[in-house]
């Protein structure tokens, strides 16, 4: 099986080892925004891809994502 975003083989939950890697940061780091500031897991995952200072593959990892949310709940 090959990774979601890349083409290297999947580690775990359908991501490559980088590519997991920074998903898990993602997760981590969510926790603890959703705590401090109540954020929606969408509202953070935009915040990822389009801040400057995120990694390359959180960038990926959170634009992934993004249409994976895109494509479960329908935009209002
Ligand atoms: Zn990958």
């Amino acid at each position: 099986m090959r990774c979601r975003i890349c083409s290297r083989p999947v580690k775990e939950k359908g991501f490559c080892s980088v590519h997991l890697k920074a998903f898990l940061n993602i997760c981590e780091k969510f926790e603890v925004w959703e705590h401090a500031l109540g954020v929606l897991w969408i509202d953070y995952l935009v915040n990822i891809s389009k801040n400057s200072l995120t990694g390359e593959w959180a960038k990926e990892v959170a634009k992934h994502l993004i249409e994976d949310e895109g494509r479960n709940v329908k935009e209002k």
